[in-house]
């Protein structure tokens, strides 16, 4: 997500852009503070994009997707993941040093908890899709 954030010091406001990724029109809204305060609220398409708003300038978070491999007794794949929930973009980096390392072993189910509770977020990596079979086609 790009943000750009501008300072006028001689009212002391701050106006901050950010893309709301709550749904895929993914609205450019803009958030102008005051002292640390929320004062406005503008570009929103709808009542959700102020609530992504307040999110995004008091702890932010976002769904990780990423990929993890699966040992299929000689071979190797990817198997699609992401977290079932959104997280604290402060605990990204930490929950993809933990994906990077974790190696599964198939099948893997579509659904499927990978990690639960994955770096005590309270949310769980779950499989975006099945392998069932080794795929030697490569
Ligand atoms: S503000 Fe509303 S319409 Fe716009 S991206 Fe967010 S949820 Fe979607």
């Amino acid at each position: 997500m790009s943000q750009n954030r501008t300072i006028n010091s001689t009212n002391e406001k701050e106006t901050t852009t950010v893309c709301c990724t709550t749904c895929p029109k993914e609205c450019v809204i803009t958030i102008v503070l005051k002292q640390g305060e929320l004062i406005a609220v503008t570009g929103q398409g709808c009542k959700r994009g102020k609530q992504f708003a307040k999110k995004e300038i008091s702890s932010p978070e976002r769904t990780l997707t990423s990929t993890v491999i699966v040992d299929c007794g000689g071979t190797v794949q990817l198997l699609p993941v992401k977290t079932a929930a959104s997280i604290p973009k402060n605990d990204m980096v930490q929950v993809m040093n933990v994906i990077r390392k974790t190696r599964l072993t198939y099948p893997c189910q579509l659904g499927d908890v990978v990690i639960p509770n994955i770096c005590g977020t309270g949310v769980d990596l779950v499989a975006c899709r099945s392998i069932r079979e080794v795929n030697h086609a490569r």
